[in-house]
């Protein structure tokens, strides 16, 4: 629960920032402000936390710390990881992605496309899912870069990583992922598997906004985004040191990663199994394909999402309609209007996303509040027994 009893279900946009986490930056939000660049002894003090958080986000990728360069959040990482590759790879004038990227991925690709960069969109089917296959003809011999989401931020649905970056990583083009979803929700280990760039971002685990990194796997060497001389060059501009140490210690966090998948699953089970027991219409985009165990994108028939997600708020729930940075904007989700539905469907789609403080009473809380605001919703008489809620309304 958020303070004031509200019931959080929104963990995809953002999470709260983990006690632990905050108790280990305030030192450093105080008398520890030493530039870790400094020649001085509290500088060491500030270098060593920059270092003993490198290991603790490596450790939870499953590679070497010095893999590791800390950015601003995701986005800077997807942008690093795009931008780098083109700049690497000179002449290289095409991308390959998905029409499910999150927006600083496809945005970042339209504004290329505006500079005379090609990008070729991988579609996805009903349920989320990529077809590799469609992965080796849209290889070009002119391609500096395949950047795919590892889990959708949407829907949940995780995408076959590990084979695409194998294909990528045969035909000899460089393979980024953005991870940021993925990360702490379920098990990685970059050692097995063959990405050349991830990115990710602290709040999605529980620690601080403003803060990620970008993998870059030993050997690779792209042209920064931000030159100077931090993070070995790779990535310029004084380290936020306190949100540094605060991703190190929200990352320490997911050691019993499979326990937490396990409990999640079955808290977003219990959700989903009640929504469908009084609303059977209703429809859990992406069930069938394999997807983050804390997510769950659900479709309210032709009821107006917006106006649920309101009234939800006024019960105490929060969640989301899409991704939290397209909120406001009423555009149908791009994610869901690739896997084809139909506006109104989209329109009608909400996404419940469990996090580290989820709890059962909270699901339990929106499986109370939720069948009168929908029968308010459709216009049918509390008084009509529950049986006969259809479709139909
Ligand atoms: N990629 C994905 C899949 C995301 O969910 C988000 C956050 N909504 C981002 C990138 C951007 O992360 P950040 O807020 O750290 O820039």
């Amino acid at each position: 629960m958020m303070p004031g009893s509200v019931v959080y279900l929104d963990n995809n946009a953002t999470t709260a920032l983990a006690p632990e986490a905050l108790d280990a930056m305030l030192p450093y939000l105080s008398g520890l402000y030493a530039n870790p660049s400094s020649a001085y002894g509290p500088a060491a003090t500030a270098k060593k936390g920059v270092a003993e958080a490198r290991a603790a986000v490596a450790a939870l990728l499953g590679c070497s710390p010095a893999e590791i360069v800390f950015t601003s959040g995701a986005t800077e990482s997807n942008h690093a990881a795009i931008l780098g590759a083109l700049s690497a790879a000179s002449g290289k004038r095409h991308l390959i992605t998905s029409q499910v990227e999150h927006p600083s991925v496809l945005l970042m690709c339209r504004h290329l496309e505006r500079l005379g960069m090609e990008v070729s969109y991988l579609p996805v089917d009903s349920e989320g899912r990529l077809d590799l296959a469609t992965l080796p003809s849209a290889i070009r011999p002119d391609t500096a870069l395949i950047s795919l989401l590892w889990a959708n931020n949407e829907t949940g649905a995780i995408f076959p990583i590990p084979e695409a970056a194998a294909i990528a990583r045969s035909r000899g083009v460089l393979f980024h992922t953005d991870a940021t979803q993925a990360m702490g929700k379920i098990p990685m280990d970059l050692r097995q598997v063959p990405v050349d760039l991830l990115s990710c971002s602290a709040h999605k685990i529980h620690g601080p906004k403003g803060v990620g990194a970008l993998y870059v796997r030993k050997g690779l060497t792209l042209p920064p985004l931000f030159h100077g001389h931090q993070e070995r060059g790779r990535r310029g501009g004084t380290e936020n040191v306190p949100a540094i140490v605060g991703f190190g210690v929200a990352a320490r966090l997911h050691d019993e990663l499979e326990r937490e998948m396990r409990r999640l699953a079955a808290l977003r089970d219990r959700l989903e199994r009640g929504i469908l027991a009084f609303m059977p219409c209703a429809q859990v985009h992406a069930q069938d394909t394999p997807r983050l165990p804390n997510t769950s994108n659900i479709g309210f028939a032709t009821l107006d999402g917006e106006e649920l997600l309101h009234r939800l708020e006024q019960a105490g729930v929060l969640a989301s309609a899409g991704a939290a940075c397209a909120a406001g904007g009423h555009e149908p989700s791009h994610v869901l209007t690739a896997m084809g539905l139909s506006k109104t469907s989209v329109l009608a789609s909400l996404r419940f996303s469990l996090g580290r403080y989820s709890r059962a009473e909270d699901v339990d809380h929106l499986l109370r509040v939720l069948p009168s605001i929908l029968l308010k919703l459709m216009d049918v008489p509390e008084i009509i027994a529950r049986e006969t809620l259809s479709c139909a309304h």
